[in-house]
């Protein structure tokens, strides 16, 4: 007569019920707008951690002990590019996580050296007259070495693609559910695209100026007029004489807008314009006070949309 073992059946039992606990996905991501775009298309077994918390900036962020052991601890890690989250990139680069890390600009938008010039300001906006793209002609989306790549939904659609082909190939991904949610997602951008450029019909021959880079490729995407750029590095105070012709930029625009974000402090520029007519709008490339969840990234479009729309002079205020 076989001896059975109580303790070992309900051992066994206990691993059954157990085990779906272990097919949770762990995703770490650099900045909140990745975090959108992977709620976009995540399954429900899916926990996704930000490291930038709100009011930091990922161009010099330390990060805490805690966030280096949710690192530790993740299944997939995703991050722009030593580029952009400069905080990361000795430590994504090592033997422990090179495995697991996606560099989401690693893809379709190629990436060089960061330029100190001065001309590197002119940049977006002569980018920009090149192509000559009219009305939805598109650019060329992996052109440039402008590292805020997710503020093109263009672009942001490749990202998330990046993000499906890895989610899928996690043990016990539910591919089926991934793969619908990337379709419709794809559809829910392409509206909220359209929404967009109509909503930002009247706005396309207002003189913009944004704060730094981050705004070149919304942009360019949604055929705006960005003229300049105040910060060429937003760790470094601006030069002089780059002071001295964004001044003179303003200066000469018959209704120039000023779009400034949250995380830098305004204050010099509120003392250089001071005697010109400029109109400032607050919008914010990560998306701070964006709701999170699958709706996320369609709202952080139009929360962008909605800054701009603040610069016409009929909505301005002094
Ligand atoms: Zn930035
Ligand atoms: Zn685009």
């Amino acid at each position: 007569m076989p001896m059975f073992k109580p303790a070992r059946l309900l051992a066994a039992a206990l691993c059954l019920i157990a085990a779906p606990a272990l097919a949770e996905t762990r995703v770490v991501t650099s900045l909140k707008p990745l975090t959108l775009l992977a709620q976009s298309i995540a399954t429900p077994d899916t926990t996704i951690t930000t490291l930038v918390p709100p009011g930091s900036s990922p161009h010099n962020y330390n990060m805490k002990p805690s966030q280096r052991r949710a690192l530790d601890e993740a299944d997939v890690i995703f991050w722009i590019g030593p580029d952009m989250e400069t905080f990361l990139s000795r430590l994504l680069a090592g033997a422990d996580f090179r495995q697991r890390t996606i560099s989401l600009a690693a893809g379709k938008a190629t990436m060089r050296e960061p330029e100190e010039s001065e001309e590197h300001a002119e940049h977006g906006h002569d980018d920009h007259a090149e192509h000559g793209h009219d009305e939805h002609a598109h650019h060329d989306h992996g052109e440039g070495e402008d590292p805020h790549i997710w503020l093109d939904p263009a672009l942001a659609e490749d990202m998330v693609e990046t993000m499906y082909n890895s989610l899928a190939q996690q043990p016990n991904a539910d591919t089926d559910t991934l793969a619908r949610n990337l379709e419709q997602f794809k559809t829910r951008l392409a509206e909220t695209e359209a929404e967009i450029r109509t909503k930002l019909d009247p706005a396309q021959d207002v003189s913009l100026f944004a704060y730094h880079s981050a705004f070149v490729r919304f942009a360019e995407h949604y055929d705006l007029n960005l003229e300049g750029i105040l910060t060429l590095n937003p760790e470094l105070t601006p030069g002089a004489r780059h002071i001295a012709k964004i001044q003179d930029q303003l200066g000469h625009r018959h209704h120039p807008c000023l779009l400034t974000e949250p995380q830098f402090n305004p204050g010099i520029w509120e003392v250089i314009t001071e005697d010109l007519n400029v109109t400032f709008s607050t919008w914010d490339p990560l998306a701070t006070d964006v709701e999170a969840g699958p709706e996320g990234y369609f709202d952080f479009q139009h929360s962008i949309a909605d800054a701009v729309l603040k610069c016409l002079p009929e909505q301005a205020k002094h």
